[in-house]
């Protein structure tokens, strides 16, 4: 097992990436913390690790909400007795984020609250209790928009996912010394119900699609896979990387015609 005496917070546990990797997190011996808005999304993902016989709880939490942050910290603290992996992956992906003229103030703040300010909340109130537990790791999830943008605009996204990006950097720097890795997850597009809601007809999810070189859209279990390498000990020496998970569309997008 490859989180044996590990704590795992994980934020947006209760569907998509956040739940596969909750599950897979636990199988693999972690204790899951797991965080939602949606306390009973994430009560029903702790009910499932505790019927197959792992350690979980759930946390109700806005990570938008500095004393959220702190009392879900708080919380891993208190039932577990430290925190080790902190994996900030709750975000959202407005319907009405679109264009600079067509985005509206509302959407744009609402956008960098949950997916910008959530991950510096989630470091300010993580990483005291990352060091007070010896070091660990902590992944924020990105995107492949961070590095080439999107095809089908949604402005307000793309640009908070660049500042996870360039955050998770700087913190991957300043907190190496602390035994604490930083990375940033940049997932492709995947079939979760954060895109497909978004990509709501079968023109968008074409366009999407266009541009992945396997074809396909890719699925949570697969990026849960790669998060549980950025937190054990296989990537003891990967920090500040852009790791992406995407199915070639990065390189899609950057490789000259
Ligand atoms: P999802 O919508 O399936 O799950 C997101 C979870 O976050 C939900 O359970 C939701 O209740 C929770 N959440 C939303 N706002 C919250 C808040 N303020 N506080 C706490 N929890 C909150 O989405 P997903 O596809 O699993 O996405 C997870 C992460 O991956 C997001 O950061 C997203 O931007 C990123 N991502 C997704 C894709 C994709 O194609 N699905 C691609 C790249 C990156």
């Amino acid at each position: 097992m490859r989180l044996e005496n590990q704590v795992a917070l994980i934020t947006g546990a209760g569907s998509g990436i956040g739940k596969e990797t909750a599950l897979l997190f636990a199988a693999e011996g972690a204790a899951v913390v797991a965080v939602d808005i949606n306390l009973t999304a994430a009560e029903s993902v702790a009910a499932e690790i505790t019927t197959a016989g792992g350690r979980a709880l759930a946390v109700k939490a806005d990570v938008s909400k500095a004393a959220d942050c702190e009392a879900m910290v708080a919380a891993a603290e208190s039932t577990y007795g430290k925190l080790t992996v902190l994996f900030n992956n709750a975000g959202i992906s407005h319907a009405d984020d679109d264009d600079s003229v067509s985005t509206t103030e509302d959407v744009w703040d609402l956008t960098f609250a949950i997916n910008v300010k959530g991950v510096f909340l989630g470091c300010k109130y993580g990483i005291p209790a990352l060091r007070r537990a010896g070091g660990g790791s902590i992944i924020n999830t990105a995107s492949f928009v961070a590095i080439v943008g999107a095809a089908t605009p949604q402005l307000a996204y793309t640009s908070s996912k660049g500042a996870v990006l360039s955050m998770s950097k700087e913190l991957a720097c300043i907190h190496a010394r602390e035994n604490i890795r930083v990375n940033a997850l940049c997932p492709g597009p995947l079939r979760t119900e954060l895109l497909m809601k978004y990509l709501n007809t079968d023109e968008k999810k074409q366009r999407r699609l266009v541009h992945v070189p396997m074809g396909r859209f890719g699925e949570a279990k697969e990026i849960a896979k790669a998060a549980l390498y950025l937190a054990c000990d296989d990537s003891s020496f990967v920090t500040g990387t852009e790791f992406m998970v995407d199915g070639g569309i990065t390189a899609a997008y950057t490789t000259p015609l």
